[in-house]
């Protein structure tokens, strides 16, 4: 059996994050996981304190995740680039796996943050992302399930209620594929959550392909 990680963050792309890639990739590795999805999070305050253009933040913001892959690369762990997006139209967060340059080409930078999950969600298929709801159901977020692929139904930050019950029956009435991750910021969250695979994941398709074949295994489920 192997152990992925699929939402995570990293210090400094992620501001809220207590480690750095280095340290992030270190802990899962010795907690026995073999894949990391880096999900740093984008939203219309990512670099303020910069005068970069809105193209440079974009290559910026992929820089938490190459870091975390070259210590990957010595630990053998496999390190994968995902996003989480964040608008002022919603108080919901997005998982984007699959994310690219194209997909933001297409929204515009920053239009995309004045853009609603139900105008992002056809520009997001027609470039290959899938997307995922994190806790649909933390503090003022609402599930969207017609814009989106799944739901991450388990998500064990241990400083939220993540109200998981509510969630599945929101995913088994829709048909959405079930998911789940740490959502990890602070050394006491790593490893609590994740999913579980026969087969390694070391591309973003096998997760992808996982998650709709039913495969994942939910970690953490009894923790929330
Ligand atoms: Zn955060
Ligand atoms: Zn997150």
């Amino acid at each position: 059996m192997f152990l992925t990680e699929t939402h995570m963050h990293t210090y400094p792309t992620s501001k809220c994050s207590h480690f750095s890639p280095k340290e992030a990739v270190e802990r899962y590795s010795k907690e026995g996981y073999s894949t990391l999805i880096i999900t740093d999070h984008f939203s219309a305050n990512f670099g303020v304190d910069t005068d970069l253009s809105w193209d440079e933040k974009f290559e910026v913001f992929f820089e938490g995740y190459k870091e975390a892959r070259a210590v990957g690369d010595l630990l053998g762990v496999c390190v994968l680039p995902a996003m989480e997006l964040t608008m002022r139209t919603t108080p919901n967060d997005y998982l984007l796996y699959g994310v690219n340059k194209e997909f933001f080409e297409r929204v515009g930078l920053p239009d995309v943050f004045d853009m609603t999950p139900a105008e992002i969600y056809p520009h997001a298929k027609a470039t290959g992302i899938t997307v995922v709801q994190a806790h649909p159901y933390r503090g003022r977020c609402y599930p969207t399930p017609d814009c989106v692929d799944a739901l991450e139904v388990v998500n064990t930050s241990p400083r939220h209620d993540n109200r998981t019950e509510e969630i599945m029956a929101v995913a088994l009435q829709h048909g959405l594929p079930m998911t789940g991750g740490s959502d990890a910021h602070r050394p006491e969250d790593v490893a609590r959550g994740g999913v579980i695979t026969e087969k390694q994941i070391l591309t973003l398709e096998d997760y992808v392909n996982a998650l709709y074949s039913g495969a994942l295994q939910l970690k953490g489920r009894e923790l929330v």
